[in-house]
């Protein structure tokens, strides 16, 4: 902190006022330093939403004037060539001695943010992210020990402490601990520690004997800490150890301390109430915006939806389905998994497509439900579509070319796709259960109030019976369907409020860890 005293004011002349008071003192506030380790940041290495949070939430917090940086594991497919090399090597702590990385850095597209990502190739080097669908890598817990101790060697080895390091989900879930562990009396133990749930159904669960691999010793393994119903647990050990949780929908935070959705943990979480905090994530609207989407066939906004309607003949074509106008186009885009209620649309399309509807559905996942979607495609060519792949363009362009999305999901801790939908003035349909809940008003046919179609009984009629309610109401009542289109394209899930409530979370863990308040 420095201090611009009347003496040095004088000594640069001009602003001091003749026979005047001296200007006040100016004090230079001290930023926030914030550190996120993550294991997806987009656009460099994404599987789903936890990917878009780390690649745009740093990019709003910087934008509040927080010095934020982010580590990432250096994937195959990246473009290192890229990025600009540190020199010399990082020496991380393993089971086995020392794991050496090369670390490069670039800055997050259309910001200032600092990424560094850890190169080792026998971790990273390899086709997917975690593992092929359905499996994870036998040695997950190895390669993500090593970027989550890497993430605070790198920190020390370029002298720069954060006041908050936030992890992410259990890929991550070391960080916390380590900062209470082997970092006591070092220099990072002064830091707070954030821990994101973004999906509580995957919480790293090995054998008891895995502990080894952190290089923790075995008085951790207990229930206090990583010992859950006899497996070793590094997510009850990060919400054990951070210094405050949070989650990305308000209804998820209280929906995982019941036993439905708490995966085992939330009796742990419940003895965490009120360190828990629900922030409903934002969406990157720069990315993400109608009226300047290089992806789509045409752009709109709210004042002008013509290019909606080029949109949605172009899905049509693209998705080989006769070009209609009048006949409403439902999207689907995400995870073909249990998680997101695949399987119960699966079984809800034989009564949707006895209607006069599109369907397209964009998605990669289980082994069954691609091979149903794909054999779907081949029989109702007149009527369904499904690209079987991963393709960021593809997304958009059903996002902005359908009238309808559809999210049947079990449960949806925050749910983007359905933030996008809004965006796009395609009005979702989804399942009332975690963040879908927050972010969707359902349909009053009185009124005309709502921004969707919301049903919660997770059975195919009722998602079929939900569908039919708006294509009746597409039919019925198309003055309803515009203005609740229009109320969609309303909506401000931008990432500058929650970044808002991500930076008074960080001050309070601050507080907490410090005894102090930052500054
Ligand atoms: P989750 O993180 O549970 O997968 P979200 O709705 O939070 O679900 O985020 C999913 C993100 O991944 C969205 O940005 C969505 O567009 C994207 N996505 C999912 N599947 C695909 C796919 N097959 N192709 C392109 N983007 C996809």
């Amino acid at each position: 902190m420095t201090v611009a005293s009347g003496w040095q004011a004088a000594a640069r002349g001009s602003d001091v006022p003749v026979g005047g008071r001296e200007p006040d003192a100016v004090l230079e506030m001290p930023k926030l330093k914030v550190l996120f380790v993550g294991s997806e940041c987009a656009p460099f290495a994404k599987t789903g939403g936890l990917g878009d949070v780390v690649g745009s939430l740093p990019k709003a917090l910087h934008r509040l004037g927080i010095d934020v940086r982010v580590v990432l594991p250096l994937y195959a497919g990246m473009p290192w060539n890229t990025f600009d090399v540190l020199e010399g090597s990082l020496a991380v702590p393993m089971w086995f001695g020392v794991a050496r990385a090369a670390v490069r850095m670039t800055t997050l597209p259309h910001s200032e943010v600092p990424i560094y990502f850890l190169e080792h190739h026998r971790y990273f080097d390899r086709p997917f992210i975690y593992g092929p669908a359905e499996q994870g890598y036998p040695d997950n817990l190895e390669r993500f020990t090593f970027l989550s101790r890497g993430a605070l060697e790198l920190c020390k080895a370029v002298a720069w402490i954060p006041d908050v390091v936030h992890a992410h989900d259990w890929v991550t879930a070391l960080v916390p601990v380590y900062i209470n562990t082997v970092e006591w009396a070092q220099p990072l133990h002064g830091c707070a520690s954030i821990y994101t749930i973004h999906n509580l159904a995957y919480q790293g669960i090995n054998d008891a004997g895995a502990l080894f691999i952190t290089c923790l010793g075995r008085e951790h393994y207990h229930p206090g800490e990583f010992e859950h119903f006899g497996a070793m647990n590094v997510t009850k050990a990060a919400l054990r150890h951070s210094t405050l949780l949070t989650t990305v929908s308000p209804t998820y935070a209280k929906e995982i301390q019941t036993p439905t959705h708490g995966c085992g943990l939330d009796g742990v979480l419940a003895e965490r109430s009120d360190d828990l905090h629900g922030i409903l994530n934002g969406i990157d609207s720069d990315d993400w915006k109608p009226a300047t989407d290089p992806r789509i066939a045409a752009n709109f906004d709210r004042g002008d939806l013509r290019g909606k309607a080029i949109c949605k003949a172009a899905l049509q074509r693209d998705a080989g389905l006769p070009e209609r106008p009048e006949v409403p186009v439902f999207g689907v885009v995400g995870r073909l998994t249990y998680q997101k209620g695949m399987d119960v649309l699966a079984y809800a399309m034989d009564q949707i497509l006895r209607w006069d509807v599109q369907i397209v559905l964009l998605g990669m996942g289980d082994h069954d439900a691609e091979r149903f979607f794909a054999e779907l495609s081949y029989w109702r060519h007149d009527r369904f579509h499904a690209w079987l792949k991963f393709d960021d363009a593809i997304a958009h362009q059903i996002q902005a070319g359908a009238d309808f999305f559809i999210m049947p999901s079990r449960f949806e801790p925050c749910g983007l796709n359905q933030l996008y939908s809004l965006r796009y003035g395609t009005l979702p349909i989804v399942r009332g259960t975690g963040g879908l809940n927050d972010t969707v008003v359902s349909y009053d046919e009185a009124t005309g109030e709502g921004t969707g179609f919301v049903f919660y009984d997770l059975r195919p009629s009722s998602l079929a019976d939900t569908v039919g309610w708006a294509l009746s109401t597409w039919v019925d009542r198309p003055k309803h369907i515009e203005v609740m289109r229009h109320r969609a394209m309303e909506q401000d899930f931008s990432w500058d409020r929650a970044a808002k409530e991500y930076e008074r979370t960080y001050r309070l863990a601050y507080e907490r860890r410090r005894g102090h308040p930052f500054g």
